[in-house]
């Protein structure tokens, strides 16, 4: 595969602080090459109050976009000339399209959440859905729930004092996507939890619960939860097999690790920036396993 910066060679970028340790560089740049697109992907170390001179930048270089993450996705939201849907009722962005001086930004961590779904033949539209958490990922998976066609969703949120956030959301829903009919209870009411788990299709850890050096930890905690045929996700990643997934698979349920969030968060970018589609199997091979 050869390949060459040209005069032509249109740029993409991410910035947040810190972007060091992010494997979207290599994510892109290796899908750019695959496919022949003459673009290139850095990351630059962006801190939240110089976002706007780095998306004057974006125009001025005309960049073909960018992703964005922390802490710099609520004030590149401020900056944009238009907003998706989603990013419009989050009120952040992690993807951006500049169409000749025109940014618009997205928010693909929902989007990812449901894609990945979707790649594993399971379909959010008409489901009924438990999230836990009401923090970045637990929102945007909510938001895009509802938004991909979600009959019910129960938020999920321990009783203290952001439990707000996760009425906020229920609210913000609920204006949004009227269709949607959306619930709050308490994370740690084991009753509610089997309540909602019991009506529920799919059940989504978003919360920190079971990530690292927490890992024996799980928001279900006792495994009559479980029924065989609910579908479990995790957005933890680290680890990838957390221990409610673990206890959801030995009661016989689905269980759907984080990673593909993950990948599928950045193949909608991709086709975002592109209007193509990522070589995701081999990105997946190469990079996320
Ligand atoms: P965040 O914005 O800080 O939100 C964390 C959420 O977890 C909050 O609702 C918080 O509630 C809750 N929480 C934390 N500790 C808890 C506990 N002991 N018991 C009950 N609830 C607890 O973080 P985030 O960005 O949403 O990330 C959450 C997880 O998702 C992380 O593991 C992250 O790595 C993962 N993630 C995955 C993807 C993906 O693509 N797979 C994308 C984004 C994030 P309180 O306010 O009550 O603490």
């Amino acid at each position: 595969m050869n390949y060459e910066i040209t005069g032509k060679t249109r740029l993409l970028a991410l910035i947040g602080s810190p972007v060091g340790h992010s494997g979207s560089p290599q994510m892109y740049n290796y899908s750019f090459q695959k496919l022949g697109i003459d673009c290139v992907y850095v990351a630059f170390d962006v801190g939240k109050e110089d976002v706007p001179r780095a998306l004057d930048a974006m125009r001025l270089f005309q960049m073909r976009g960018g992703n964005v993450t922390m802490p710099d996705k609520t004030s590149a939201a401020a900056c944009m000339d238009a907003l998706s849907p989603a990013a419009e009722m989050i009120g952040a962005v992690n993807t951006i399209v500049n169409d000749d001086g025109r940014l618009t930004g997205y928010i693909t961590d929902g989007e990812g959440f449901v894609l990945n779904l979707e790649s594993n033949g399971i379909a959010v539209k008409d489901s009924s859905i438990t999230v836990a958490g009401a923090g970045g990922a637990a929102t945007a998976i909510q938001v895009q729930c509802a938004l991909s066609g979600a009959r019910h969703i129960t938020i999920l949120k321990r009783k203290n004092a952001t439990y707000h956030k996760a009425l906020e959301n229920a609210e913000m829903i609920r204006k949004a996507v009227p269709s949607c009919d959306v619930t709050v209870e308490d994370l740690e009411s084991l009753d509610a939890v089997r309540a909602a788990a019991a009506k529920s299709d799919i059940f989504v850890n978003a919360t920190n619960v079971g990530m690292k050096p927490n890992d024996g930890e799980s928001v279900i905690r006792d495994r009559s939860v479980f029924r065989p045929g609910l579908i479990v996700a995790d957005a933890v990643y680290n680890p990838l097999r957390t221990r409610l997934l673990t206890e959801a698979e030995e009661s016989g349920c689905t269980a759907i690790d984080g990673r593909g969030m993950l990948l599928w968060q950045g193949a909608a970018a991709f086709r975002l920036f592109t209007g193509l589609e990522m070589p995701v199997s081999e990105v997946k091979a190469r990079f996320f396993s």
